[in-house]
């Protein structure tokens, strides 16, 4: 049934990039002959999910929605997804993204937009953006068709995609989850996690892809908790930090309400609010903006031509000549755009007063998360200042669809594990999120919180 709705909406909504109907059903079988056998299932036997195509997958085409990588087929599978296999997952297919995870509405796939399965109440048939760049994971997810999803978010990519679609997504603490076989785009900050329709579905499927792994020299070495045994709505005893510079003027009044709701249905659970401070806010985009494009510079240098996916190899041309028209033809242009910017900031000359200050903003980030739970133990916000926007509406203003990525990405700047669950529609009847985030390594504090507002 899964594999049938996946074809029938491909045309509407543009969420996979291949589908592997055939990988679904042998999962399926697997998990059958299990039950007949009398044996385990597995965390996630049987269940049917969609993998963002940044994901290495054995024999299966990987892009990351990018020209360059078209045709690729890796012989290795990523360690997330190795892991999701051995839990009893099984894939309907590689699910469409922003162009190496870079951008904030899926709109800079090369193999076109995703489409959201929303409407505006009054909007016609105006196509709305899924968010990005986890776009096709929440657009398929949203839609029924598949029970979950992987994402990854670098800066909010995860969770601004899961607000947009009305559905739920958790990135770990940093280092959870194991990068191996992932795509890099900013080797610091990128995070795999889950995305699903409820906080239980999320907690059983991160726990089914978080661990340890020798292979990333980041992975974190600790026990994975049984989060979905340890659910619970009851705050009680527990503090909720809202930190006042997250209350921006000319917020949206209908993104404020929903905060001021959410903060109402966490004290009906028994928590207390308290008020706290993340003065560096206002600096975390910029730094964003520009440490993630100075470690994408540097991981994408190795799509030259020679070891991937594309090459362009034009007549009498020479090795310089092959990596220019390869790149030039295989990056799109918000690629080029944070290549250009990343060398930029790497620069001599350019350095300090760029990469160095960022890193120091950073580090000034994480403090202020680290004094805020001092006073509380997850914090409540907005996941994004804004319900989803209109496909074409931001798409010409970079810095526009920058500024959407406000509140997501200090959290990914810091580390922390940040949680977007829905909270209600706006008045065009389209879904918001509130995001929860929690101290380094307390997915469970996040996900229990995040329980208590669904
Ligand atoms: N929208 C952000 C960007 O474009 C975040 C992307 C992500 O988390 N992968 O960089």
């Amino acid at each position: 049934a899964f594999n049938a709705n996946v074809a029938a909406a491909q045309s509407a909504l543009n969420a996979f990039i291949v589908t592997t109907p055939e990988k679904a059903l042998d999962a399926a079988r697997a998990t059958d002959a299990r039950r007949a056998a009398g044996q385990p299932l597995g965390k996630m036997g049987g269940v049917p999910i969609g993998m963002k195509d940044l994901f290495a997958t054995r024999g299966v085409q990987t892009t990351a929605a990018s020209h360059i990588l078209e045709g690729f087929t890796p012989e290795y599978e990523s360690t997330v997804s190795q892991k999701l296999w051995d839990a009893g997952a099984g894939m309907l297919g590689k699910l469409n993204l922003d162009q190496f995870a870079m951008g904030s509405s899926n709109e800079t796939s090369y193999f076109g937009n995703v489409i959201s399965p929303w409407r505006r109440k009054d909007g016609g048939n105006a196509p709305l953006a899924p968010g990005g760049s986890s776009g096709g994971s929440s657009s398929a997810v949203s839609a029924r068709l598949c029970p979950a999803a992987t994402g990854t978010d670098t800066g909010g990519s995860i969770r601004q995609p899961a607000a947009f679609t009305g559905i739920s997504g958790i990135k770990p603490t940093y280092g959870r989850c194991s990068r191996w076989g992932i795509v890099a785009f900013a080797s610091s900050l990128d995070q795999a996690g889950p995305m699903a329709r409820d906080v239980r579905d999320c907690a059983i499927m991160l726990e089914a892809m978080a661990g340890f792994d020798s292979k990333d020299a980041t992975s974190l070495d600790m026990p994975v908790p049984d989060w979905e045994a340890a659910l619970s709505g009851d705050l009680r005893g527990k503090k909720v930090g809202i930190p006042r510079e997250y209350r921006m003027d000319g917020m949206d009044a209908d993104v404020a309400a929903s905060w001021d709701q959410g903060i109402a249905w966490l004290r009906d659970a028994g928590a207390d609010v308290v008020d706290v401070s993340l003065p560096h806010t206002k600096y975390a985009l910029p730094a964003y903006y520009i440490i993630a494009p100075a470690e994408a510079s540097s991981n994408l240098a190795r799509y030259d031509g020679v070891r991937y996916g594309l090459r362009d190899l034009p007549e009498g041309a020479n090795l310089q000549d092959m990596y220019a028209a390869t790149r030039a033809a295989g990056f799109g242009a918000e690629v080029k755009r944070r290549i250009l910017i990343g060398t930029y900031v790497l620069s001599a000359g350019f350095y300090d007063a760029y990469y160095t200050q960022a890193q120091k903003v950073r580090t000034l980030i994480a403090q202020d998360f680290k004094n805020a739970f001092t006073l509380c133990d997850v914090i409540l916000a907005p996941t994004a200042p804004t319900a989803a926007f209109g496909l074409g509406e931001m798409v010409s203003d970079p810095l526009a669809m920058y500024l959407n990525d406000v509140f997501a990405v200090p959290a990914s700047l810091a580390g922390l594990p940040a949680m977007s669950v829905p909270a209600g529609l706006n008045r065009e009847g389209l879904p918001l999120g509130l995001q929860i985030v929690g101290k380094a390594f307390d997915e469970q504090g996040v996900l229990n919180a995040g329980l208590a507002i669904e």
